[in-house]
């Protein structure tokens, strides 16, 4: 098959399948491998070698080389110059990196080469940022000179998912080059391809062997050896509730400190005087993009009774105009990312209906696309705020419609669940929406419009949704140490 100016066999053939260590492709130690799989036709993609405890540890030794090697010895404004220069280099291949997503992952070319733009501008935001990181002076008294030096952790360890593989890489590894660390990536078991051609180029941008090095594998060994391993001195992890725990749990034998970016039920909240034009063209994106499988996605829709009705039919309208489709079309909404997702997704709208909630799109698997992962743009009216359906992520195209009479009832559904990713009001009343703001808890508020933010804006959960922020100027004092220097006169 053509993709545009790559054949599917230009794409795969010249990845190795095996790790990325030291600035070398190896195998692994046992030699064993795993099956990524395109979501769009069930077909095997490409073999990929299976990293376990033995290829983290050769991984986590070549970064504890380098973070002792030249790449100590750069500067700060060195670093970011080689991170802006990656970052040109993925422009250039930015179709070649998106496709690679697209035919891994699924999701419609055109997102994937957002995606790859977004991850650009992660690096140049970073790069920029290397040396404007700066420490402070402290007032002991006239008799003392007290000051901070910031210093890179050390090695450390990112184990992302497979929603936005290379985002998800890019959101951590960036910030912790730009500090000076070293790092050992562990992608998504469904999502491999992209990082291990991230750090092919990280190599021909002129980043020292060993300081970027990618295992592929399953978490609970690749994973977990890497948090486990002693040489490892931060963790930053993004994917499920379940998980978070488990590498919390297991960096705290090592003390580490841990970023985690968990899930989410994020509610849109619609009061009556909002713009129903504008919140209905944002839930569209907000509840389907990326079909579904996104942390922030607005997974809930909160409706002022007055008003559902009217916003739902513009939702549905819009939803039923949807393609949904092989990535490499171009369709609105791809394919889930597994079996796994799919049987996950597809339990949910069958309890959904059977807990009396009616359907009113969808809910079915799209016509014509009789393989693939695919789930039609389902929308759930009449759903029951105590139902698996309203509290529970879904992570798939499934809109969830709930209701309310006041501004009180509405913040006490927001707040009433675990999680505390994004919260997001529609009102033309800016004092109501910042009282909303200030009550609610979550990470994020977003008013009057989804997805706001960038790389320059802070973002992670509260509750169950997770531990530190990513992201802006925080994002990269995850990676750096602060030391105090004292000095009597
Ligand atoms: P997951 O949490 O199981 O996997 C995410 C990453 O963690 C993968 O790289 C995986 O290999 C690794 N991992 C798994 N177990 C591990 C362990 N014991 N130790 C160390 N690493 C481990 O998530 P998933 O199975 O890919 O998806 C399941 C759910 O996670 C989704 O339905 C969704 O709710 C959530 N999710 C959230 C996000 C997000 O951005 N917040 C992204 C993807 C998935």
């Amino acid at each position: 098959m053509t993709v545009r100016t790559y054949s599917r066999a230009d794409l795969i053939d010249p990845l190795p399948g095996q790790h990325f260590i030291d600035g070398k492709w190896r195998k692994s130690a046992e030699g064993r491998t795993f099956e990524t799989i395109d979501p769009s036709t069930e077909a095997v993609l490409a073999i990929v070698a299976r990293g376990d405890a033995c290829d983290i540890d050769a991984a986590v030794r070549a970064a504890h080389r380098a973070l002792h090697g030249d790449w100590r010895d750069l500067s700060p404004a060195e670093r970011g110059r080689l991170l802006f220069k990656l970052a040109d280099l993925l422009e250039a291949d930015a179709e070649r990196f998106a496709l690679l997503e697209t035919l891994d992952v699924g999701k419609p070319v055109k997102e994937a080469l957002g995606d790859i733009r977004g991850v650009c501008a992660t690096l140049r935001y970073n790069a920029g940022a290397a040396d404007k990181m700066e420490g402070s002076t402290i007032p002991l008294g006239r008799d003392f000179v007290d000051f901070t030096m910031l210093e890179p952790v050390g090695v450390t360890g990112h184990i992302v998912p497979w929603n936005y593989p290379l985002g998800m890489v890019a959101r951590s590894v960036a910030p912790a080059l730009a500090a000076g660390c070293t790092v050992v990536i562990k992608p998504a078991e469904q999502s491999p391809l992209t990082a291990l051609a991230f750090a092919e180029l990280c190599q021909k941008a002129g980043l020292p062997d060993g300081v970027v090095n990618v295992v592929a594998g399953f978490g609970e060994d690749a994973g977990a050896a890497l948090v486990s391993h002693p040489l490892v001195r931060g963790i930053t992890f993004t994917g499920s509730v379940e998980t978070g725990r488990k590498i919390y749990a297991g960096a705290a034998q090592g003390l580490k400190p841990v970023v985690l970016e968990l899930g989410g039920k994020n509610p849109m909240v619609v009061f009556e005087d909002a713009d129903l034009e504008r919140a209905a063209f944002d839930a569209l994106d907000g509840a389907f993009g990326n079909s579904g499988q996104v942390c922030s996605s607005s997974s809930r829709f909160l409706l002022h009774r007055s008003i559902r009705e009217e916003f739902l039919d513009r939702l549905a309208e819009g939803a039923a105009r949807l393609t949904v489709g092989r990535g490499l079309d171009n369709c609105d909404l791809g394919p889930l990312v597994s079996k796994e997702q799919h049987a996950k997704v597809r339990s949910y709208i069958d309890g959904g209906r059977a807990s009396g909630a009616t359907v009113r799109l969808g809910g079915g698997r799209p016509k014509g696309l009789e393989t693939g992962y695919f789930v039609e743009p389902t929308i759930f009216d009449g759903v029951d705020p105590a139902s698996t359906l309203a509290r529970e992520e879904i992570f798939g195209p499934v809109a969830v419609a709930l209701s309310f009479d006041t501004a009180e009832e509405a913040l006490a559904m927001t707040n009433g669940l675990g999680f505390g990713l994004v919260a997001g009001v529609y009102s033309r009343d800016i004092s109501r929406a910042l009282t909303f703001a200030r009550d609610v808890e979550a990470g994020s508020v977003w008013i009057n419009g989804w997805f706001i933010g960038g790389v320059q804006a802070p973002t992670g959960g509260i509750k169950d949704s997770g531990v530190g922020r990513e992201r802006g100027l925080p994002g990269i004092r995850n990676y750096l140490s602060i030391k105090n220097i004292g000095i009597r006169l």
